[in-house]
C-alpha cells in the first residue's frame, strides 16, 4: 500500500518551499539588522510548560496539544507555539544575569491538533521575536516595526496595526469580574466553551469565532478598566505610533488565545486582504517568565505563520529573487574540465553539467527542458583554444570568449537579460 502524509501534515515543495526559504531569510536578515539573535529551541517540551503559560484554559491547551507519555513515563507536548519554550530557556539558561534586554529571532515548526483547512495544518512553522527583560513601550514598538519592515519587503501593502492593551493583575481582575456580570444575562447565547469559561476565563468569549459580534459590541471595554500604569503604558503606544506615522487602530475585542499576554497585544493585517486579513500577531508578556519559575522579566514579542503567509504571497504573485541558471554541455572527452569551469562559478549563478556529454543536440534539449537561461558550451574546438560559448537559449545568440573572461562576460550579458 502507498504510504501518505499524515492527515494536517504535508510536504512543501517547489514554489512553497522557495517562499518558505526567502521568508525565513528576510525575517532573520531584519531582525538581525534591529539585533536580534537566532535562538533554535527542541520541538518537544514538558507539557506542563503550556499549562502554565499558554494557559490551561485556553483552546490551544484545552484540544489542539500534541501530548503523550514518552517511554519514561514523562508527559510531553510538541510544542504548540514557541514564546514560552523562549522563556524557559532564558530561565534554564540564567540569561537574567546578561544586560537586558534579550532579543531573540526564532523560525520553527509547531503542532496543534486543529482542523485541517487552507492555509492552516497540524504541522505549521512560525517565526517570530521575543525581546526578554524590559518594560518600555519602545519595545514594543520595536517589534512592531520588525513585523512590519518583515512583511514590507514582500511588497504587501496598506499595512495597519490593531492593538488594544489587556492589562495586568491589579486592573484584569476587576474587568473579568464586569465581564463575566455583563455576560450572565447572555448565557444562553454562548457557546459550550464559552458557557464554562464563563467563571474562569471570560475574555476568551471576545476571542471565540462562535459568538455573535453583535453581543461583543455591547459588552464592557477594557480600556475603561486600565490602572494607570497600564493606561499609561497604552497611551505611549499610540503616541509612539502616531508620532512614527504608522496606521493604528484600538480593537477592544483584541485579546488573542494566549493567557500570558498583559498590557499590548496587537495584531498586523493588510487593507488588501479582505476579511481573513491577519498576518501575524503579537503582544507583551510581563509575568510569563516569573510563572514559569524565573525571575521577573517583561516580555514582549510576536509570531507569523508561515504556511498563511506562503498562501498570501502565491496570491501576490510574489516572486522570489532568482540566480540566474546556467547548465553546461560538453565533449565527452572534456567532462572534467566541465567540473572545473562550475567550481568558478559557484555561488554567483545556479550551474549544472549535463549528466551525460552525448550529442550537442540532445544535451542542449535537457537544457532547455530544465529552465535554464544560458548554456555553456564546451567543445572540442572551445577546448583547444582554451575558451568557451556562451548560448542565451530565449535569443538564441551565442557568443564565444576566452574561459578567462567568462565570469565577467555572464555578468555583462545579464544585465541585459
Ligand atoms: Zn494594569
Ligand atoms: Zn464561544
Amino acid at each position: 500500500m502507498e504510504i501518505k502524509t499524515v492527515k494536517g501534515f504535508k510536504d512543501i515543495l517547489g514554489l512553497d518551499a522557495l517562499l518558505f526559504n526567502e521568508i525565513q531569510r528576510v525575517g532573520y536578515d531584519i531582525a538581525n539588522s534591529f539585533g536580534y539573535k537566532l535562538i533554535v529551541l527542541p520541538t518537544v517540551e514538558y507539557a506542563e510548560l503550556f499549562d502554565r503559560s499558554v494557559g490551561n484554559t485556553t483552546d490551544i491547551v484545552e484540544k489542539e496539544m500534541f501530548t503523550f507519555e514518552d517511554k519514561g513515563g514523562r508527559t510531553l507536548s510538541l510544542r504548540p507555539e514557541m514564546t514560552a519554550s523562549v522563556a524557559r530557556s532564558f530561565i534554564e539558561h540564567h540569561m537574567e544575569t546578561n544586560p537586558l534586554p534579550l532579543k531573540f529571532f526564532y523560525f520553527g515548526q509547531c503542532f496543534r491538533y486543529e482542523n485541517p483547512q487552507k492555509g492552516r495544518y497540524r504541522e505549521f512553522y512560525q517565526l517570530g521575536v521575543e525581546v526578554l527583560g524590559d518594560i518600555s513601550p519602545l519595545l514594543d514598538i520595536e517589534v512592531i516595526q520588525i513585523a512590519l519592515k518583515i512583511i514590507e519587503q514582500f511588497n504587501i501593502k496598506n499595512l495597519k496595526v490593531k492593538i488594544n492593551s489587556i492589562g495586568c493583575r491589579v486592573c484584569r481582575p476587576k474587568y473579568k469580574e464586569a465581564l463575566t456580570e455583563a455576560l450572565k444575562p447572555h448565557y444562553d447565547e454562548l457557546c459550550p466553551d464559552c458557557k464554562r469559561r464563563l467563571y474562569t476565563n471570560p475574555l476568551r468569549v471576545l476571542d471565540c469565532k462562535k459568538e455573535e459580534d453583535s453581543l461583543k459590541e455591547i459588552l464592557p471595554r477594557i480600556t475603561n478598566y486600565l490602572c494607570d500604569e497600564c493606561r499609561k503604558h497604552f497611551e505611549e503606544v499610540q503616541r509612539l505610533l502616531t508620532e512614527l506615522k504608522i496606521p493604528f487602530e484600538v480593537d477592544n475585542t483584541l485579546v488573542r488565545g494566549l493567557d500570558y499576554y498583559t498590557k499590548t497585544v496587537f495584531e498586523v493585517i493588510s487593507e488588501d486582504l479582505g476579511a481573513q486579513n491577519a498576518l501575524l500577531g503579537g503582544g507583551r508578556y510581563d509575568y510569563l517568565v516569573e510563572d514559569l519559575g524565573g525571575r521577573k522579566t517583561p516580555g514582549v514579542g510576536f509570531a507569523m505563520g508561515v504556511e498563511r503567509f506562503i498562501e498570501i504571497l502565491k496570491g501576490n504573485k510574489f516572486k522570489t529573487p532568482e540566480k540566474k541558471k546556467l547548465y553546461i554541455t560538453y565533449d565527452k572527452k572534456f567532462g572534467s574540465n566541465a567540473f572545473e569551469i562550475r567550481n568558478s562559478l559557484i555561488p554567483d549563478f545556479v550551474v549544472e553539467i549535463d549528466p551525460k556529454g552525448d550529442s550537442l543536440k540532445k544535451q542542449i534539449e535537457r537544457a532547455s527542458k530544465r529552465g535554464s537561461d544560458f548554456i555553456l558550451i564546451m567543445g572540442e574546438n572551445e577546448v583547444l583554444e582554451n575558451s568557451i560559448s556562451i548560448k542565451d537559449l530565449k535569443s538564441g545568440n551565442q557568443i564565444k570568449i576566452k574561459i578567462d573572461e567568462l565570469k565577467e562576460s555572464l555578468k555583462e550579458l545579464l544585465k541585459d537579460a
